[in-house]
């Protein structure tokens, strides 16, 4: 088997599980972006596939070899850790040739390196400046540079980009997603931001409390997502409870025949802002009657908050598609059935 692979992966401190049985197979090339709110277990998860924690039960696998117990530093992975930073007393130089030197690489071959992992980075010819004389979003880079020193195996990154404002931590999304599509290595980035995992992952693990709510590509996560933490997790949606009789689900304000529903018992349905309808008229299939309460016009798209039976809905529409209503309204919220994702829970 060639990748990575979690076989019932559990990490606990005394009585508390920090990671939940977990399963996960990792090809390689591919990056994985580790993404959950604070405390769901994503560092762990990650410090134990550096070999900087050893896991409670389970098993790491890497081309098929078992490493769980195999010490990190025999492991040849890059790391871009908050805990590895740069030493600030080293030139620029120094510090990306660190790990060749304990290796004892050659100097000539230590400075060719260290020229290919700037040129790499996109920061050619700093290997003689002081770390202090660099911007932060130029740090981060030395510390990517560093971890590719030697060519790893696996590069794994703990909220690399958290320390940059918001326009410099976009464009290092996207300089790090070509950087590793060139390189081809496989990469797990832990992040709470999803727009930062949508961006730059092939493979996004949504977690939660200790436990893995669900593994799949981007735009899977947004358009299917398994539960409700998910859906609400990723971007904005309209969550939806109701009971199930006769192939339509019973909420608040009306029923919806929609595809995929349990026989019985009660269903929770997401539905993105974008997929919503919104009409004129209050009567239709799939419609549910509702007042326009706020409409908001942010330019690039117009959204619009819809009382339902007293629950807020979204709808998010773009300036061409713009419904002709404004607040006060009574309008028909229509939700398309193939629009509607049924929870697991
Ligand atoms: P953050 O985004 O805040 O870093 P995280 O998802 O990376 O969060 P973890 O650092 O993996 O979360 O922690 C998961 C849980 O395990 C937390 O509740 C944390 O308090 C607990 N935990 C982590 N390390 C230890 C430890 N050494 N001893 C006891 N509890 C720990």
């Amino acid at each position: 088997m060639s990748g990575l692979a979690l076989d019932g992966l559990v990490k606990r401190y005394g009585s508390f599980t920090a990671l939940q049985r977990t399963d996960l197979t990792i090809p390689h090339g591919q990056f994985v972006c580790l993404l959950g709110p604070s405390g769901c277990g994503k560092t762990t998860l990650l410090r134990m596939v550096a070999g900087l924690d050893s896991p409670t039960e389970g098993r790491i696998r890497l081309d098929g070899t078992d490493i769980t117990h195999k010490p990190a530093h025999q492991r040849n992975f890059g790391m871009v850790f908050q805990s590895l930073a740069l030493f600030p007393h080293l030139t620029v130089g120094e510090n990306i040739a660190y790990p060749l030197r304990i290796r004892g690489v050659s100097k000539a071959d230590q400075g060719r390196e260290v020229e290919r992992l700037l040129a790499l980075v996109r920061l050619p010819g700093v290997a003689d400046r002081a770390v202090s004389q660099l911007s932060g979003g130029q740090r981060q880079r030395i510390a990517i540079a560093r971890a590719l020193a030697l060519s790893p195996k696996l590069f794994l990154l703990d909220e690399p980009l958290s320390a940059l404002d918001a326009k410099l931590r976009e464009a290092m999304q996207i300089e790090l997603k070509l950087l590793q599509e060139r390189l081809g290595i496989t990469t797990i980035v832990v992040t709470h931001d999803q727009r930062e995992a949508m961006t730059m992952a092939d493979l996004v693990v949504v977690m939660s409390q200790g436990r893995v709510r669900q593994a799949a590509s981007p735009i899977e996560v947004y358009r299917r997502p398994a539960d409700s933490f998910v859906a609400d997790f990723i971007g904005m949606t309209n969550l939806l409870r109701g009971h199930v009789s006769g192939g339509a689900l019973a909420v608040e304000g009306g029923a919806l025949a929609l595809p995929g529903l349990p026989p019985s018992g009660e269903a929770t349905i997401s539905v993105r802002p974008e997929e919503l309808r919104v009409h004129r008229d209050a009567a239709g299939p799939n419609r549910l009657p509702g007042t326009v309460s706020f409409v908001r016009d942010l330019g690039s798209h117009v959204e619009l908050r819809i009382d339902v039976a007293g629950r807020e809905m979204i709808a998010v529409a773009t300036p061409q598609d713009r419904p002709d209503v404004e607040p006060g309204q009574l309008v028909g919220v229509e939700l398309p059935p193939a629009s509607c994702v049924v929870l697991e829970s």
